[in-house]
Parts: C-alpha cells; structure tokens; sequence
C-alpha cells in the first residue's frame, strides 16, 4: 500500500470505530458514568485498535457485548474469522483504588508507573498474565490472545456473538461445585495465583464446562493478602452454591485443601504494601 493509501486505511478504520462507538453508547446513570463512558475510546484507544488491526490480531469490531465497572467488552472478529472478546480498560484513576491495592505487593509488577493511562494498561497487562498463567495451569479460561496498551484480546466464550450464561444464570450441580473447587486449587498450586474477584458472575458455564474470567483483579500467591483473598473467594463460592441447595464443604476445611503443604505460599515473603504516593489512595 502506498503512504497515501494507508492514511486513507487509518482515517476509515477510525471513522468506522468512531460510529460504531456512537451507535453502541450505552446509557448511563449519570455525569459522571458519562464522562467515563466517553472517554473509553478516546483517540488512544483507536490508535491501539488500529495497530492491532494492522499486525492481523484484530480483523473488525462490532457491538458492545458490555459495559462494566472497570472495562468494556466488545465483540470483535480475529483474522481467522472467529469471535474475539476485546475488553478495554477504562483509563480513570478514582475507579481503580481498591485495583491498586492489590497491585501493590506483585511481585511481577515492581517499579510501575503511576497516572490514569498507565494504569490502565496495567490492568490489560495484569489480566492477560493471569489468563495466560491460569491456561498454563490447565485451569479453563478464555484463552488469551494479545495485549497492547489498555486493549486486551481473548477468545469469547458464546456462540453468535453472545456471551455465554454465567453460573448465575445457570442451573447447577455438586460437579460444578467441585469443579470449581479444583480450579481454586489449580490456580494456587499451579498457576500460583488468586483469582479475588471470583463469583458466579465471574464464571461461565458452556457447554457443561466452567469458564473462570475476569482476571484483571487476580494477585500473585505471594502477595501479603493472598491467603485473605483466597478465603474470600471459597466463602463467595460457598455461599452461592450453598444458596442453590448443595451441601458445601467448611470454608476453613476448602482452604486447608486448597493449600495442602504449600502453605505458607511459595516464593521469598513480601514486605507490607505501601500506600504512599498512588492517586486516590489518600
Ligand atoms: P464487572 O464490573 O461487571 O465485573 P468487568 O469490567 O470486570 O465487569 P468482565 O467481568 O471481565 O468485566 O466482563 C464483563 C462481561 O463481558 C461479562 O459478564 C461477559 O458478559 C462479557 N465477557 C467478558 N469476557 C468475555 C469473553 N471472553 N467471552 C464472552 N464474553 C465475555
Ligand atoms: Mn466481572
């Protein structure tokens, strides 16, 4: 393609996501949800879909699949043809205190930078290495596909377009219980994470199969809440199944499993996290 050409490329593909953008708005509650919902694809955004659109990660994007506290997820189309879940961060710091919070103290994610769209980006980053951690684990999760800036590119889990039911929606037996159970278990000892944010609206169930997602929020098994997060999770978990008449394990009994000899959890222990100097943190 000539220079020319390629300008031209680059002005339609914006333009078209610009409509689309405009045409999917969603409705919000008030001002300040506007503000956050207008600046989800601010120019930024387009110059990072555009360059997953030009090295063949991302063919087109369409509608929004939905709008979240933290991200948006959009149905998009891979080169292949196949669908794509394309889930872009909102860059607003005030939304991200308690994400900070469990940033602090990752190992992985030592000498961050600071400021709304760093973190941001942060976010994708974090939640691509989960999902790419917990697949390595043999635990089911959309497979990860790309990341760039505050863009993250993963298999979407649906048919036509729409999302799969979550467990929430769902009917459910003793072996999604136990299902679940075993992928709380393969994240800690095999993946070496703790999901953290994990309920039934955080899990699929398609095709008979539990899919975990939503990982942005996951923190590595050496951070000094790991085990308080790990707990809450098996309560969450508990509690829903519980609700829908299963006769769940103790909560204290789960965790001891869960963890088996590898407690304390593996790797040098970390210092506690400072709150000092993050926007919003006060
Ligand atoms: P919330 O604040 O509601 O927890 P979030 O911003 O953390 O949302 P997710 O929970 O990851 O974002 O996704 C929000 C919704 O987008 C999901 O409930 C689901 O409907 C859809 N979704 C997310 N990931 C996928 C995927 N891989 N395939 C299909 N749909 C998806
Ligand atoms: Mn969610």
């Amino acid at each position: 393609m000539s220079g020319a050409e390629d300008e031209y490329e680059d002005r339609r593909i914006s333009e078209e996501l610009l409509r689309r953008e405009r045409r999917d708005r969603i409705k919000v509650k008030d001002a300040d949800d506007y503000k956050v919902v207008e600046g989800v694809l601010d120019s930024r955004t387009l110059m990072v879909l555009y360059s997953l659109m030009k090295s063949g990660h991302l063919a087109s994007l369409s509608g929004v699949v939905k709008s979240g506290k933290e991200a948006r997820v959009y149905l998009g189309k891979a080169a292949s043809g196949g669908d794509l879940a394309v889930k872009i961060y909102y860059a607003v710091a005030s939304k991200f205190k308690r994400r900070i919070m469990y940033l602090e103290g990752d190992p992985r994610f030592e000498g961050i930078k600071r400021g709304p769209h760093a973190l941001a980006e942060l976010w994708a980053r974090r939640e691509f290495m989960n999902l790419k951690q917990a697949r390595d684990a043999g635990v089911r999760v959309p497979a990860p596909v790309a990341v760039r800036g505050n863009v993250l590119l993963m298999e979407f889990i649906g048919e036509g377009g729409r999302p799969a039911p979550l467990l929430a929606e769902s009917k459910v037996d003793r072996g999604d219980y136990d299902a679940l159970l075993r992928y709380i278990r393969g994240l800690w000892r095999d993946a070496a994470i703790v999901h953290a944010d994990l309920s039934e609206y955080n899990v699929f169930k398609w095709r008979g199969e539990l899919v975990l997602f939503d990982f942005g929020n996951s923190v590595d098994a050496r951070h000094p809440l790991a085990l308080d997060l790990l707990r809450r999770d098996v309560e969450t978990v508990n509690r829903f199944f519980a609700s829908r008449g299963i006769d769940v394990a103790d909560a204290e009994e789960v965790l001891r499993e869960v963890l088996g000899r590898c407690r304390p959890p593996p790797g040098p222990a970390l210092a506690a996290p400072s709150w000092s100097g993050y926007p919003g943190t006060g």
